[in-house]
């Protein structure tokens, strides 16, 4: 007879949990570029020579946050168990119709925004109203897949990546005029 299998106690793999989130958003169908697209379109009329190569640096950064990787695991997987039918009846129906009074798409994407401060929420409302690019994409129900989650997540990920800009910018210009900054509170 077959020994039980020990069960291997558990500890976190962060690479494992960033490759996921990675490649998660890619099986979704977003990815990094059209993130900073909006970016781009958030940022562009405050940094006219604000180039893509910026925005996806940014995008990227944004995503080696924790709190970003789980919040983008736990919306696609909440997304695709909606999909498959597969969660609580009264949830299936809220999460399935993208419930406008259901509201926990946005919770969870403000733990991303959080991350980033004030800009980010402003940036996050406005996009969020917007939905350009390929929020509009997400949006569009028509196409089959669920985004209820992955809409918000995508927009807070752009917001965060404009908010993470708007604060190096003021620290570049603060060195300029010689003053300094803590490498530290740039996250
Ligand atoms: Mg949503």
């Amino acid at each position: 007879m077959d020994q039980p299998k020990e069960k291997t106690p558990y500890s976190l793999n962060s690479k494992k949990v960033a490759d996921a989130t990675k490649s998660w958003l890619h099986k979704r169908g977003v990815t990094v570029e059209e993130i900073a697209e909006l970016v781009m379109f958030l940022q562009q009329k405050y940094y006219p020579n604000l180039t893509m190569e910026e925005c996806v640096h940014n995008v990227e950064q944004v995503l080696t946050k924790r709190e970003v990787q789980n919040a983008v695991l736990t919306g696609i997987q909440l997304d695709i168990l909606a999909e498959q039918g597969a969660l609580i009846p009264e949830l299936q129906d809220m999460i399935s119709h993208d419930e406008g009074l259901y509201g926990v798409d946005e919770i969870l994407a403000f733990s991303i925004v959080n991350v980033y401060g004030s800009i980010g929420f402003t940036n996050y409302g406005y996009v969020d109203k917007l939905k350009p690019g390929v929020l509009e994409r997400l949006n569009d129900k028509s196409l089959g897949p669920i985004n209820t989650f992955l809409d918000d997540i995508v927009g807070a990920i752009a917001a965060s990546a404009s908010s993470r800009i708007a604060h190096r910018k003021q620290a570049e210009r603060e060195l300029d005029n010689g003053g300094e900054f803590d490498e530290e509170d740039l996250n």
